[in-house]
């Protein structure tokens, strides 16, 4: 342990994660604050990480407002309505109305857009999305971040935050280690924006045997968004609001251009249009919601689950319409390749020809995240001139610990952000750091060094456990002395599936079935002291397991606390089957105390500011 080598880098404002909301907060943070020492760190290499890494095919949060095509009020309503009422309104207008000046600039600095040739405006794709030629999307925006920062740090994942010495309501930096070079590293800075994406792999994935770790969300994303905050006592919101997407099967692949750019259209295994079928018994559970339009995304996948229990399924998109069409072929097979080439190798694999064959769907696993049509994440403070009083304690952005900003998939209630309402959160964060920091007038807060060095013998710990431990490794990889972070995924992923509603009990869970997965995720947690890493990958994958770990834990007693089905298609309670607004038209908040490792749970108010 004396041997590794600790890097101490100071700054006055430390992006955790540079993908889209990072890179926002980084690039803004330069902005306003000039002379600022600016750093980024990231676990992977900012030119392709996270989960626009292999790049996107189209924008899908873009208002449109030079040509009066939306404002931001509409957006609102919109994410509203998807999420059944529940969305802090005052965050997504905030977004709405700055993410038109963040697309401008992603075309300035080189994204191709595509135009519609009659009009001249940005090719729709669907009201909110335009489409774009985005296979270099992520190294096009790393460009403006890079330039931006004082430095950035690739290869080195975060594990905790530091908190001042004498605040412990104040956040002091981070730890974390470089993957390639073991390396341990302090990041002391004066405020922290948390930019490390969403969840996958919590919950069991559809994908297993030779299709491991394929999922629809990037497998990346670890939940250290959450975790980071939760370890620290920041409260959380909408935590079990988990999304679960109805994508093409096997690959995961999107849907959104298929509907909306092609008109394809879904049908059950014998030609019916089958929603329209589940509408009665939809409206008995949520009522009016189901009338809205559009449907709100959760109720189309409950007609989805509904008809395939019913014996209708495969549900098939049907393509063969739309692809007789070149031009639309063309559209289709390139949507893929720019953003989810897996999808057209898994066709090409299992002969489907979307010309000849109408391709199946599925519905995924359920993921956690704040930026997509679900809005799991930290609670945070509102921008002045619109959040109501309720929603203030200080800084837009800010979590409920002094000096921790967030953005992207780590801010809850503010759905459908997506790429660049993240990165546009990101600059709001930073913008609000900037200030923060100017307030201090150099009061920066103190870390200390004794728990640094806890923190490095905490990190690297399951390197000496399995150095100690491998020579006792009895059949393959069990050992008596340790588990390995494989083991501890497929437990925890098992766990959740199967008491917090996943795949196998068709996204269902009970009062005492998620009693039982909390005292399991309970005997997990004191296994995660034995976890062991052959290597500094492996110490990775460990300290990712940790961090999916603790967010799931959250998940569970968010979803204990909401006595009620809001989002049937995405979970059920079924003690409470239904939809109930009048005890449940409220955020949920938790807390974590690290000390006890107990929660506390609590409602906060939902405020209807737009019309
Ligand atoms: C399959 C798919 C399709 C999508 N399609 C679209 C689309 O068509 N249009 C659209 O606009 N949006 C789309 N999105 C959504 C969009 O990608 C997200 O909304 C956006 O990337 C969220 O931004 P973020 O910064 O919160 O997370 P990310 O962009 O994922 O960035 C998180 C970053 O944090 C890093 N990180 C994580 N943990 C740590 C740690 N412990 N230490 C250091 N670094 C860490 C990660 O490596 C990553 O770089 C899609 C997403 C997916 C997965």
């Amino acid at each position: 342990m004396a041997r590794r080598k600790t890097v101490f880098v100071d700054s006055d404002i430390l992006v955790i994660g540079g993908g889209m909301a990072g890179c926002g907060a980084t690039y803004e943070s330069r902005y306003w604050g000039r002379d600022l020492k600016i750093v980024c760190v990231e676990k992977a290499n900012i030119e392709r990480s996270g989960a626009v890494a292999q790049g996107l095919y189209a924008i899908n949060c873009y208002m449109g407002m030079q040509w009066d095509e939306n404002q931001p009020e509409d957006h609102v309503r919109y994410a509203r309505n998807d999420l059944m009422g529940l969305v802090r309104e005052d965050l997504g207008y905030d977004i709405a109305r700055h993410v038109d000046a963040t697309v401008h600039k992603f075309e300035e600095w080189g994204l191709p857009i595509m135009r519609d040739p009659k009009t001249g405006r940005y090719q729709r794709e669907g009201k909110w999305q335009i489409m774009i030629h985005g296979e270099s999307y992520k190294p096009i925006v790393a460009e403006a971040a890079r330039k931006a920062a004082t430095e950035v740090y690739n290869r080195i994942m975060v594990t905790h935050l530091l908190t001042d010495k004498t605040k412990a309501n104040r956040v002091a930096g981070a730890v974390g280690f470089n993957v390639r070079t073991g390396d341990f590293y302090v990041f002391r800075a004066k405020a922290v924006i948390v930019a490390a994406g969403g969840a996958s792999h919590i919950f069991k994935p559809r994908s297993v045997g030779e299709g491991m770790g394929r999922t629809w969300y990037a497998p990346w994303s670890s939940a250290s968004a959450y975790a980071l905050p939760i370890q620290v006592g920041a409260k959380m919101t909408q935590m079990e609001n988990r999304i679960v997407l109805t994508r093409f099967k096997d690959g995961y692949g999107p849907v959104g251009a298929y509907f909306l750019h092609l008109k394809t259209y879904t049908q059950n295994a014998y030609g019916e249009d089958y929603e329209a079928k589940w509408r009665d018994s939809i409206e008995a559970m949520v009522g009016d919601y189901v009338n809205h339009q559009p449907v709100p995304t959760c109720l189309r996948n409950h007609a989805f689950l509904e008809e395939m229990k019913a014996g209708g399924g495969p549900i098939r998109m049907v393509t063969k319409e739309a692809f007789q069409d070149p031009h639309k072929e063309t559209i289709g097979w390139e949507n893929f390749l720019g953003m989810t080439i897996g999808q057209a190798i898994v066709w090409a694999s299992q002969n489907i020809d979307p010309k000849h064959i109408n391709p199946e769907l599925t519905t995924s696993e359920p993921y956690v995240m704040g930026s997509h049509a679900t809005c799991s994440g930290a609670w945070a403070s509102g921008p002045e001139d619109y959040a109501p009083s309720e929603y203030q304690w200080g800084y837009n952005r800010m979590m409920t610990v002094e000096g921790l900003f967030g953005a992207g998939d780590t801010i809850g209630g503010t759905a459908h952000k997506f790429s660049s309402g993240s990165f546009t959160e990101g600059r709001i964060a930073a913008k609000a750091a900037v200030n923060y920091i100017n307030d201090l007038k150099g009061d920066g807060p103190q870390v200390s060094e004794a728990e640094c060095e806890d923190l490095k013998k905490l990190v690297f710990q399951p390197l000496d456990t399995y150095t100690v431990g491998h020579a006792e490794i009895v059949a393959g990889t069990v050992s008596p002395n340790f588990i390995l972070p494989i083991h501890g995924l497929q437990r925890l992923e098992k766990i959740m599936d199967e008491y917090v509603g996943g795949i196998s009990t068709g996204y269902t869970t009970n009062e005492p079935l998620l009693t039982r997965g909390m005292e399991l995720l309970g005997m997990l947690k004191e296994d995660m002291a034995h976890i062991g890493a052959e290597d500094l990958h492996q110490l990775q994958r460990a300290w990712e397991l940790h961090h999916r770990l603790l967010a799931s834990e959250c998940v569970a007693q968010h979803t204990m606390f909401r006595e009620e089905t809001r989002w049937p298609g995405y979970y059920y309670r079924a003690d409470h089957p239904k939809l109930d607004d009048d005890n449940w038209h409220c955020f949920t908040l938790s807390q974590y105390d690290r000390e006890s490792g107990k929660w506390a749970m609590e409602k906060a108010p939902v405020y209807h500011i737009v019309d």
